[in-house]
């Protein structure tokens, strides 16, 4: 064949080619998705937005060390750590994060900062609906990512469980928060001694007052799904 032949057939075949994408899919089944009306069901590990999980008895899993704030790529983590009192404890050990924010407008979702937590304080759920309509809202803050309570749970700041230490808590020796465990007052945040009508919890070493049960409007303020730990 003669190069001007050939050059008359690519001539020819290029834009019929071109349209082969075209007319395969044309033929192919539809892959809309029906969203939010249905919305699709993520992998198990999907990577969404973080949670702050608990221990057993409502305590919380952070200790404020910040390593997931080092481990982000993006810094979107901002932490603030915090010591512990008898009157006051967030966390079995001696420090807590105080004060706790992922700015989701920077956030990629890749997963750095759960692997570097020590304690699986920090893991991530399945829920994917991030988006707002200013900068400040996409700043979550303790509240929003602290997890909310189950059943046996009290929530923080409360005595430790009587005759544990904090090693305990990690080999799983404490399972629901112990007869008598009340919610104390939060004097960092200015709350009054008084919670939803309980009386303010003993310090540790202290016998323990009655009334158990943590308190609806406790349970309330906290956004993550109640006892739902995130995928890791
Ligand atoms: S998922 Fe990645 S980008 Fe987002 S806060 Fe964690 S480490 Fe940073
Ligand atoms: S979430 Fe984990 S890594 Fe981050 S400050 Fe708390 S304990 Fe440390």
């Amino acid at each position: 064949m003669t190069e001007g032949a050939n050059q008359s057939d690519q001539g020819f075949q290029n834009p019929v080619a071109g349209f082969g994408v075209t007319f395969k899919a044309m033929f192919k089944k539809r892959l809309t998705e029906q969203y939010p009306e249905q919305p699709k069901t993520t992998a198990p590990r999907f990577h969404g937005r973080h949670q702050l999980n608990r221990h057993p008895d409502g305590l919380e899993k952070c200790v404020g060390c910040e390593l997931c704030a080092w481990a982000c790529p993006a810094d979107a983590i901002y932490v603030e750590g915090a010591d512990n009192t008898d009157e006051e404890r967030y966390s079995p050990g001696e420090r807590y994060g105080r004060v706790y924010q992922i700015n989701y407008a920077r956030c990629i979702l890749c997963g750095l900062c759960i692997e570097a937590c020590p304690t699986r304080a920090l893991t991530m759920t399945n829920e994917f609906e991030l988006a707002d309509s200013t900068r400040k809202d996409l700043i979550y803050t303790k509240d929003q990512l602290l997890a909310g309570l189950t059943e046996g749970m009290v929530d923080s700041p409360h005595a430790i469980h009587p005759g544990t230490d904090e090693q305990d808590y990690y080999r799983g020796l404490v399972t629901e928060a112990a007869p008598g465990t009340v919610r104390q007052a939060a004097v960092s945040k200015g709350e009054p001694a008084v919670v939803d009508s309980e009386p303010v919890a003993p310090a540790e070493g202290a016998p323990a007052a009655p009334a158990p049960a943590a308190s609806p409007a406790a349970s309330a303020g906290s956004a993550a799904k109640p006892g739902q730990e995130g995928q890791g």
